[in-house]
């Protein structure tokens, strides 16, 4: 079989792993076009999340199936990109600590929250007066190491094309590969393939700073409160993000930065300069859910998208399902059906 997947986010990255193992000819196209969500995006697996610390969708299954996946592009492609670090959890106020010690005392919960009785080598940056959660079982990837290590893998192999394809182009390329698979990111939202779904995509920025205090290189542990900062490594973090469901454009602005320093600001006290400045769109849904499955106008054509602010966590498990569906004819699960 032969598949053609349109975006190589890292949903396309991730269904062109799962099919190339099982031994499917995979051809991907990207075109770096602007707005791409994975090259911006912080990576970060967070167990618990929201502001009533609640555990994510299907958290136990989708993790592991992330962890065994994850694992085998970094053999596969000689890279580290899978990073299982603790999120310190910062909490302000009474009720934030009650509702996150009532959390800690259910057993569902225990192997994925605790608290700590200090914040260890963030402390000289923190302002002072938190107490200190922390979430287990967090991670991070790498996202634009993977991707460019796929990329440079496919260039290599003859299987990729740099280019945009055109929705006209579509029913030509059918001619020529047995699937086709959009994983466009939020460019989705005008595929004449795939109308009408209840797309809410979401603009989001974060910065990248730097501080000047160096014990900033040994902080390895992610840190929330409102904003999150993940170490890149080096004494560079990424620090973000914001939301923003009506956007002028796809760029950087002057007032998401803005808000980013001021959330920054309430956690931190070192001083610390921004280098780096970064914006891209969520492919995020109504109702949460991805979406999977074969277009109603023109059969062949396939969507897997929807990853909306979970990316890391959802990618590999729901490509798994999707090559299944694909090669094996399995049901797909009807909360991710496209047609749901
Ligand atoms: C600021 C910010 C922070 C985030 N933080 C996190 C986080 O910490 N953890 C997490 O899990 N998620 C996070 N996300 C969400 C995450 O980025 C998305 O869930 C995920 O990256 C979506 O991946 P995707 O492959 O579906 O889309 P994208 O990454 O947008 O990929 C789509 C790709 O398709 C290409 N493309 C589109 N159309 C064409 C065409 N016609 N021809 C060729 N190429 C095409 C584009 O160039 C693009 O590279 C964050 C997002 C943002 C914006």
């Amino acid at each position: 079989m032969k598949i053609l997947i349109i975006g190589q986010g890292i949903a396309g990255t991730m269904l062109a792993h799962i099919l190339e193992r099982a031994g499917v000819q995979v051809v991907v196209a990207e075109a770096n076009l602007p707005g791409r969500s994975s090259e911006v995006a912080a990576g970060i697996v967070n167990p618990v999340t929201g502001k009533r610390f609640v555990k994510s969708w299907r958290l136990d299954d989708f993790f592991l199936v992330a962890q065994y996946h994850y694992r085998a592009l970094e053999s596969l492609l000689g890279i580290s990109v899978w990073e299982e670090r603790p999120i310190l959890r910062l909490l302000a106020t009474p009720e934030e600590k009650n509702d996150w010690a009532t959390r800690c005392a259910q057993t569902d919960y225990t192997e994925y929250m605790g608290e700590r009785p200090n914040a260890g080598a963030w402390a000289p940056f923190l302002k002072p007066g938190f107490h200190i959660g922390v979430i287990h079982k967090a991670a991070r990837v790498n996202f634009p190491t993977l991707l460019h290590a796929f990329r440079e893998k496919a260039r290599i192999n003859g299987q990729l094309i740099d280019t945009p394809i055109q929705y006209g182009d579509i029913e030509t390329l059918l001619g020529e590969y047995d699937r086709v698979v959009f994983c466009e990111g939020y460019r989705a939202s005008e595929n004449p393939y795939f109308p009408n779904l209840p797309w809410q995509l979401a603009k989001g920025e974060a910065l990248l700073i730097r501080f000047q205090d160096s014990r900033a290189n040994q902080v390895h542990d992610m840190l929330k409160k409102t904003s999150l900062i993940a170490p890149l490594g080096d004494g560079l973090f990424w620090a973000g993000g914001s939301y923003q469901w009506h956007y002028p454009d796809l760029d950087p602005s002057l007032g998401e930065r803005d808000y980013i320093l001021q959330r920054l600001g309430e956690m931190l006290q070192a001083p610390f300069e921004v280098v780096g400045h970064v914006a891209g769109v969520r492919p995020s849904v109504k109702d949460r859910r991805p979406f999977l499955g074969e277009s109603q106008v023109l059969s062949r054509v396939y969507i897997f998208n929807g990853l909306g602010t979970k990316g890391a966590l959802l990618a590999p498990f729901w490509a798994e399902h999707l090559a299944d569906h694909l090669l094996k004819g399995t049901p797909l699960d009807t909360t991710v059906a496209v047609g749901r």
